[in-house]
């Protein structure tokens, strides 16, 4: 009896630890999601110096970052990539990817009220150059001009499709109370888990629109809000996504980056007895574009003339007037006389902006140099980014067929409803593309649906449609919005999916829109190697179409040069050969493609790759070269 126990307890023990080293295999071998770091300063990364002062101190700040366990799992870390490596948070049991991320910190660390243009293009262009290398990017930055920065970015940043977070903290990440951790954290991983194509900013547990938020406190840990426009996601137990209010870019083009921005722009705001002549003052040459702050809903004094004529003045030779309200929430309209006064006098409407996305936008749309001014005027009052609400907001009642069935169903309130949405719409979407039935697409979009919402295994209407291969579907999904860099569960994205199709019409496309070969190039090698070995040379063309280099190795130093030659396949030989695969390529042997195809006899691969048998030694090095004409 004892006995029986003893082995029922070992039973469960060992069922125990079974389950558990499922569970932890199941953690250890979560796909990645790679983001970058760019810590420019505030006192998010200070440390107290010997007098207890806030201080940056460069090159301090990941040495500590890798002391924390939370920020740091050196076991994985040190296995993955060497003790100097990027860094790896421990996994989380919530999320499908664990984060992996590397810190290019500034070497000027800078407290953000020192920040100017010049910061935001270097940004910028920090961005551009790692884009194609992570899925998403946290930007460390003091909170003070945080929000300017991040509206810079919003507009500088052009068809962004990928994650853009924007933190800081009140108090420094390495305090024992602190927001930074958190803020760090969450951002880190949302960046790495979530396809947000939008620069936002990460403040206590809310993702915000970064073009909508202002400072509001110099104090609470809630330092930002977004007066006019609702949080994207929040983060509490869950990270809850409102994928609903997600600005997705339009445009049929890839990502890039505007690095120029006109500095002659400023604010002005209305005040009682404000005077005649400083309006005029500031109105003048150099100042190009000026973000009017007017009372309540849009209203300057009416019986002010001297104003208005000075604004009229200047509009008049060209100066873009923006009108915005002082109010910390609201819109402008020309509801008043006082308000339609600033109309006629060439003042063009704000909308709902803040004082920070307008004021970067004015920079932004004034270095445009191929719009004119009549464009730059219409731009200032068209939603670029999602900053500004010009009409009527959707609302719920738009979602009416997710209602019927949600009535259908007794659901009622708007979380219940929202779940059902994205329950249903990835479904909808998917039978959609497979019946190539673009009405239909437009339909679901405009009762709601997210077009870029993964079903159960990470797959968007963009993955179905790319294997599908209807380039009008594609086209028509991109054009909606569809977004290109999406992982699935397999790690595949809809680039993965056309050349696995080998929709070369599709891959063209999918390019154009900012789509690239992402993830470790040995693999893409591999299967490079694998389309050679079976003489797929339509698969070789999908891989050199998506921009994949063709004398990319496989583990063994080969390529698929070298077992094209083994396998005697003359079609990718003479492939490979036209479009630029080494043929001196050694493997670990040291041996090139003609080496290999000699030794197994392959005799039309010997004789089509004759003129470069290359003798090379075992560590790679060429022995002597053998041309033969
Ligand atoms: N003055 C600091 C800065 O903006 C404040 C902060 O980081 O919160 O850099």
């Amino acid at each position: 009896m004892e006995a029986e126990h003893v082995r029922n307890i070992n039973n469960s023990v060992n069922m125990e630890s079974a389950k558990r080293s499922q569970l932890t295999t199941s953690l250890t071998n979560k796909p990645e999601g790679h983001v970058l770091v760019l810590y420019t300063g505030g006192t998010i990364g200070m440390m107290r110096n010997e007098q207890g002062v806030l201080v940056p101190i460069a090159n301090a700040f990941v040495k500590n970052l890798r002391k924390y366990p939370q920020l740091y799992d050196r076991e994985y870390a040190e296995k993955k990539f060497g003790a100097m490596g990027p860094l790896v948070l421990p996994v989380t049991a919530t999320d499908n990817r664990r984060v992996v991320y590397n810190v290019l910190e500034y070497s000027n660390l800078c407290d953000s009220s020192n920040m100017t243009m010049d910061e935001w293009i270097r940004i910028a262009n920090d961005i551009k150059e790692s884009y194609e290398h992570f899925d998403g990017f946290v930007i460390l930055h003091g909170t003070d001009t945080l929000s300017y920065t991040a509206s810079a970015l919003s507009f500088m940043l052009e068809s962004l499709g990928k994650i853009v977070i924007v933190t800081g903290s009140q108090m420094p990440i390495f305090d024992t109370r602190s927001d930074g951790l958190d803020n760090f954290l969450a951002s880190l991983v949302i960046a790495a888990n979530y396809n947000i194509p939008e620069v936002c900013v990460f403040f206590n547990t809310n993702l915000l629109r970064g073009n909508r938020t202002t400072k509001a406190s110099a104090s609470s840990f809630e330092a930002f809000h977004s007066p006019n426009f609702p949080s994207l996601a929040t983060a509490n137990i869950k990270i809850e996504v409102d994928y609903r209010s997600i600005f997705r870019s339009c445009a049929l083009e890839k990502f890039y980056v505007h690095a120029w921005l006109n500095q002659n722009v400023g604010l002005l705001r209305l005040f009682p007895s404000i005077t005649t002549n400083l309006v005029k003052v500031f109105l003048q040459p150099p100042i190009e574009g000026v973000v009017l702050q007017t009372y309540g809903s849009g209203n300057v004094p009416t019986n002010r003339d001297d104003i208005i004529e000075e604004l009229r003045a200047a509009t008049k030779r060209g100066v873009i007037i923006v009108n915005i309200t002082q109010c910390a929430t609201g819109c402008v309209s020309d509801t008043y006389e006082a308000g339609k006064l600033l109309k006629e006098s060439g003042v063009i409407s704000g909308f709902d902006m803040t004082p920070e996305a307008a004021l970067t936008k004015l920079a932004y749309v004034l270095s445009k140099r191929e719009w004119d001014t009549e464009t730059k005027r219409q731009m200032m009052e068209t939603n670029l980014r999602g900053e500004l609400t010009a009409g009527r907001p959707p609302t719920m009642q738009d979602w009416d067929l997710v209602e019927a069935v949600a009535r259908s169903l007794r659901l009622s309130s708007a979380a219940e409803l929202q779940e059902l949405g994205s329950i249903l719409f990835p479904a909808m979407l998917n039978v959609a593309v497979i019946r190539r039935d673009i009405v239909k697409l437009e339909s679901l979009k405009g009762y709601g649906a997210d077009i870029s919402q993964a079903n159960a295994d990470g797959r968007t209407a963009l993955h179905i449609a790319c294997c599908e291969g209807d380039i009008k579907v594609v086209r028509r999904l991109l054009k909606m919005g569809a977004n290109v860099h999406i992982k699935d569960r397999f790690n595949r994205t809809p680039l993965t999916d056309a050349i696995e199709y080998d929709r070369h019409e599709i891959i063209k496309v999918m390019l154009q829109c900012g789509a690239h070969l992402h993830g470790n190039a040995l693999l893409i090698g591999e299967r490079m190697c694998a389309a050679a070995t079976a003489g797929n040379t339509k698969r070789l063309q999908s891989f050199l179409l998506a921009g994949a280099d063709l004398s990319q190795k496989d583990v063994s130093e080969r390529t698929p040069l070298h077992f094209a030659a083994l396998h005697n396949r003359t079609e990718a030989i003479e492939f490979l050969l036209d479009h630029a695969a080494d043929p001196n390529c050694v493997d670990m042997l040291g041996q090139t493609a003609a080496e290999l195809a000699e030794a197994v006899q392959a005799t039309d691969a010997m004789r089509l790759l004759g003129s470069f048998r290359q003798k090379g030694t075992v560590n790679g090095e060429v022995a002597h070269v053998d041309a033969k004409s």
